[in-house]
């Protein structure tokens, strides 16, 4: 994974734009050993046995889609993409180049857990042509990934990091959860310091959230503990120093890089760039239109097989509602975005003379930034409270052409 031309620092304005003219595929693999406590994604546990069905479907979604290409990105993200067979991933790759093309240099990724992790899977992955490979390790701590419902210990974190380079991956990523209630201080700490001393490329670091009906959310109507979100916020000003200090560059709110290493999948996305999802539960975003497939594996399959598309809750994002998420999104990286109209709209109003005063948001070159990234949800809610001008065009759901 050599990006073409100079290699752009993580934060820079320049890369932030001209991901948004790239093109990726997000390819859903649902499989997990067990759902986690906390997870809401669209996953399934002890239904390895339809890997091989599932692989197919997802080469039949990807053979009846529109023309389209060359991909930028690929990105294999779950569920436990490693849970499939190499040489399924391979084969649905192989249908990604042969349908859209993908571009020397592209990212091709995957999520892997460190417990099901093997040089000899590694290997085979790499000669299919993954380049990156973002590892689940969560926290160093065993109390902590107790919690969380992991199965892996720190130790084998370490060796998941080792195998990867060994296997020839350019690009390893640690993904890490803060705030756990059993998570103290000096557990965060510990956990920061292990995950530096394996050298990363990446670090993303994410705040562990109640999401309704999960087991978690459960737990805490029933009077657990929930995570604290001021100690969350120290933990990440804690991750965030420490990333520094070790050379990786913050380009996002949770993201953190070596130069030549930022996600460009996640790049692209914030970059309101096009995107085409496969598999159950997917997001697609292409010529102003989103789209999701059906959540559950089951009917996921069964309209594939039977020649439907798994294609429903179509959604034209154009007009004011394409400009307002532009900024939405644009406002999570470092660089900030281009103001535009939804950021002028911000900047002039009353809630954002407010922000400005405050030093929450600022103005460099052209470019709306947030300067106090743990306050980029307030600049959200702010930006979605703004009544739309007088005539804008707003999206609205569509029904697409059989
Ligand atoms: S391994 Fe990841 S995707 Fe699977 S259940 Fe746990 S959190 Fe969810």
């Amino acid at each position: 994974m050599k990006p073409s031309g100079e290699i752009l620092p993580p934060d820079d304005p320049r890369l932030a734009d001209q991901a948004g003219g790239w093109r990726s595929a997000y390819l859903h693999v649902p499989f997990c050993e067990e759902v986690c406590p906390y997870c809401d994604f669209a996953v399934v546990a002890g239904r390895d046995q339809l890997a091989s069905r599932y692989g197919k479907a997802l080469v039949a979604e990807i053979r009846s889609a529109p023309d389209w290409g060359p991909l930028d990105a690929v990105n294999f993200g779950g569920g436990t993409p490693s849970r499939m067979a190499p040489e399924l991933l391979e084969r649905i790759l192989q249908e990604l180049s042969s349908r859209f093309g993908i571009r020397r240099g592209a990212e091709v990724s995957l999520e892997a857990n460190p417990e099901d992790w093997t040089l000899q899977k590694a290997e085979s992955l790499v000669t299919a042509g993954f380049n990156r490979v973002s590892l689940g390790a969560q926290s160093f701590d065993t109390e902590v990934l107790s919690y969380l419902g992991r199965r892996h210990t720190p130790a084998r974190i370490g060796r998941a990091v080792t195998v990867a380079r060994k296997a020839g991956f350019v690009s390893v990523n640690l993904d890490l959860i803060m705030g756990s209630p059993p998570e103290s201080p000096s557990s965060w700490t510990g956990t920061l310091r292990k995950a530096m001393e394996t050298d990363p490329d990446h670090l993303s670091t994410y705040s562990l959230t109640v999401e309704p009906g999960t087991v978690l959310w459960k737990r805490v109507r029933a009077g657990a503990c929930p995570p604290d979100p001021d100690r969350q916020a120290e933990r990440w000003e804690e991750a965030d120093r420490e990333s520094a200090r070790a050379g990786l560059v913050r380009y996002e709110i949770s993201n953190a890089a070596r130069l030549g290493h930022p996600c460009r999948y996640n790049l692209s996305v914030w970059g309101q760039g096009e995107y085409l999802g496969f598999g159950n539960g997917a997001h697609s975003f292409r010529d102003g239109r989103r789209w999701e497939n059906l959540r559950g594996l089951d009917r996921y399959l069964d309209a594939v097989e039977s020649g439907r598309s798994p294609n429903h809750r179509f959604e034209l994002i154009e007009g004011w509602s394409a400009e307002t998420e532009r900024v939405l999104l644009g406002i999570r990286r470092t660089a900030g975005v281009r103001i535009g109209r939804a950021g002028e709209a911000l900047w002039k109003s009353a809630r954002g003379r407010e922000l400005r005063r405050a030093g929450v948001i600022g103005l460099h070159e052209g470019r709306l930034v947030v300067e106090r990234p743990l306050l980029t949800d307030e600049v959200s809610r702010a930006i979605l409270s703004m009544p739309p001008p007088e005539n804008a065009e707003l999206g609205k759901v569509f029904a697409p052409e059989s």
